[in-house]
This record gives C-alpha cells, sequence and structure tokens, in this order.
C-alpha cells in the first residue's frame, strides 16, 4: 500500500451522503476509494446516511474517544453540517480537537476538497475522489491540516452563530446555486446551465452596503463583532453600490472549475470577498472566466482580503447562502476562528 509505516489506532467513521451529486456516491465510494483505503489498511465504519438529521444526529453523539475522525463522502454542504454539529456539542473544543474531518467529493459542489487538494498540489480535476483518497490515507497524525472557520451572525441568531467553511454568497452565486437544486441530475454542470441563463436574460442588480476590515497587518485579529444596531467600527470600509454578486470565501475554490483566490493558505485568517459590479454582459464574460482561473483583470471584478465583513443587502427579496446551504437573507456579519478545525489530509 501507499504507507505501510502506519497504523490507525482507531476506525475513522465515513458518512455517505447517498444523494449527494448526481446519486452516484455508494457507486463512487465502491469503485474509487474503497480500493484506497483497503490497500492502505485504512480502518473505518461506514455509514450510508438516511437524512440530514442522521448526519447530525451522528457527528453530535459520536464519542470523541471512539473515532480517528469523521470522513464525509457528500459536497461541501454536508461539511458544512458536520463542522456544524461538532462546534455545537456541549463539548465543542474538546470534539473539534480530536475529532479531525476528512472529505471525499462525491457532490455536484466539491469547492472545498478543491481548495485542499490544490492547496497540497494534488488538484488533478479528473481524478479528484482518488486523490482525494490518496490524500486521506498519506495523512499522518502530526501533520493534519488546520482549517479556518467563520462565525457568522445575522440578527436573530448572535447567540448561535453559524459556522462556515467555505462561504457566503449572495446575489448571483447564491441564485445560481438555490436555483440550480432541481438540476442535481447533471452534477456540477448544473451551475454552468443556471450561469448561462442568467447571463443570456440580463444578470440581476442587487444594492448592498459591504462594511469590511481590510487584512492589513496593522489591524488586530479579531474576535466579537458589533450588535446589528451598531455602526462598524471606523477602522473599518464601507462600500454602498450595485452589485451582481459577493462571495465572502474562505477557500480558493467556489467550485471545483472556478478559484478566484490564488494565494490561499487553509489557516490565514482571511475573508477572500469576491465582489462583482454591474458591467456590461460581454465585460461580464471575460471578468468571471479570467477570475475563475485566477486572473482578475478589469474594474468590474475585484478580491478584497479581510479579516471581518458585513454585508446588508438593501435591495429586499433573493438568496443567501452559506457553505452552499440556504440560509435567511437579510443582513449578515462575520469573523474567522483561526484553523479551527482540523483536515485528514497530506
Ligand atoms: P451536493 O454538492 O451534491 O449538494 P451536499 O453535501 O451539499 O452535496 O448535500 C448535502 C445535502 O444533502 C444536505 O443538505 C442534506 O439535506 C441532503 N440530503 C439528502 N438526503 C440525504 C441523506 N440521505 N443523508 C445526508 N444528507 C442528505
Ligand atoms: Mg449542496
Amino acid at each position: 500500500g501507499p504507507c505501510p509505516s502506519v497504523t490507525w489506532p482507531k476506525p475513522c467513521l465515513i458518512l455517505l451522503n447517498p444523494r449527494s451529486g448526481s446519486g452516484k456516491a455508494y457507486d463512487l465510494f465502491l469503485r474509487h476509494v474503497n480500493p484506497i483505503l483497503a490497500d492502505a489498511d485504512f480502518p473505518y465504519q461506514l455509514v450510508v446516511t438516511r437524512s440530514l438529521d442522521h448526519v447530525r444526529e451522528l457527528s453530535t453523539s459520536v464519542p470523541i474517544d471512539s473515532v480517528s475522525g469523521i470522513v464525509i463522502v457528500s459536497g461541501d454542504g454536508l461539511v458544512y453540517e458536520v463542522v456544524n454539529s461538532l462546534l455545537n456539542r456541549p463539548d465543542a473544543e474538546a470534539a473539534v480537537r480530536s475529532i479531525p474531518i476528512g472529505v471525499v467529493p462525491a457532490g455536484s459542489g466539491n469547492a472545498v476538497v478543491s481548495s485542499l487538494l490544490n492547496y497540497l498540489g494534488e488538484f488533478h480535476p479528473d481524478n479528484l475522489i482518488q486523490h482525494a483518497a490518496l490524500s486521506l490515507v498519506k495523512h499522518r497524525p502530526d501533520s493534519l491540516i488546520n482549517l479556518d472557520v467563520g462565525v457568522i451572525q445575522t440578527p436573530t441568531n448572535t447567540d448561535r452563530p453559524l459556522h462556515c467553511v467555505l462561504s457566503v454568497t449572495w446575489g448571483l452565486i447564491a441564485d445560481v446555486d438555490a436555483e440550480s437544486e432541481r438540476f442535481r441530475i447533471l452534477g456540477g454542470a448544473r451551475f454552468g446551465l443556471l450561469l448561462t441563463k442568467k447571463c443570456l436574460a440580463g444578470i440581476k442588480r442587487y444594492r448592498g452596503r459591504l462594511s469590511y476590515l481590510p487584512a492589513d497587518p496593522a489591524n488586530q485579529l479579531i474576535d466579537s463583532l458589533p450588535n446589528f444596531d451598531q455602526p462598524v467600527p471606523t477602522s473599518w470600509t464601507v462600500l454602498e453600490r450595485d452589485f451582481y454578486t459577493i462571495g465572502a470565501l474562505l477557500m480558493s475554490h467556489l467550485a471545483e472549475d472556478f478559484f478566484p483566490v490564488t494565494d490561499w493558505q487553509p489557516d490565514d485568517g482571511l475573508w477572500r470577498l469576491f465582489c462583482v459590479y454591474p458591467c456590461s454582459r460581454s465585460q461580464f464574460l471575460r471578468g468571471f472566466t479570467g477570475a475563475a482561473k485566477g486572473r482578475l483583470e478589469g474594474d468590474s471584478i475585484e478580491v478584497i482580503r479581510a479579516r471581518a465583513f458585513r454585508l446588508e443587502p438593501l435591495t429586499p427579496g433573493g438568496h443567501m447562502m452559506i457553505d452552499g446551504e440556504p440560509m435567511s437573507y437579510g443582513p449578515v456579519q462575520g469573523w474567522v476562528m483561526p484553523g479551527k478545525v482540523r483536515v485528514l489530509m497530506s
């Protein structure tokens, strides 16, 4: 096997979402992942999950000492759910230290694993799942990746914030993500289909106020934010204007074929505020295609590095998504807990 010298003292709990992507997660696992795990003598217990509640229940109740980690076979949405379940446990601090997560991409959105594999120099889009499995069995207990977690507040959840690993999105990206759910039989192609439709129909403008603390070395780390009825501190920049979309990103990739961030580290503690401003269709297409490959050109697209942000939509009605899952539409703000969760990858 690829790592004969390592023995794992405890099995991993593998949670496989049979409905992720176009519904082929179990086949993918048997065909591409199981042989790699077997070859490496990687011990695991596989659970094909019945529902989202089943996933939450297992990741909330698994005893800390009983597993060497939780491996998610699904898309970005289930990574989000497992991280939130761990951080909502009464023993959250111990749980995130003792239960690292692993990710095997079987969803339609696999941005988390794409970012991590790219960071490790192992991003091969045509064999993503095999390389994720190899990276999983290659990990050493002393070389786990520490991954940033965003703390996301809305006016109604300040005592129980959401935890973000990938992104909070609004405008075009959120609309594409939410409205493409019904095309999930297409797998990852569902995003491109909807994007093309929206581009042809004319992209909706959203007015909003984006405030952020720039990632200046002089600025201190943030570990709390003012209430929504308080203005942001004077050290913040405030931008009130029309947008096509904003993605507050904690990763380099938003999709397997879309990576607007090129200088990413898993624990750099920064948001990248990916902003697209209204422009002509040709400017949009040029800008978006370049951004997908990490090239930022023209003035209609920018990526702002920030320690914290507040986004106040001024156009009523629309979608807001966290890690590709729907959240309530309205004001939202976030800061970062650097390197809060650990990932089973080397
Ligand atoms: P994809 O990228 O294909 O959307 P996700 O990991 O985002 O993959 O899918 C997660 C979503 O799948 C969850 O929000 C959950 O509600 C839904 N889901 C449907 N059936 C199941 C199941 N049997 N087990 C777990 N999650 C499920
Ligand atoms: Mg999803």
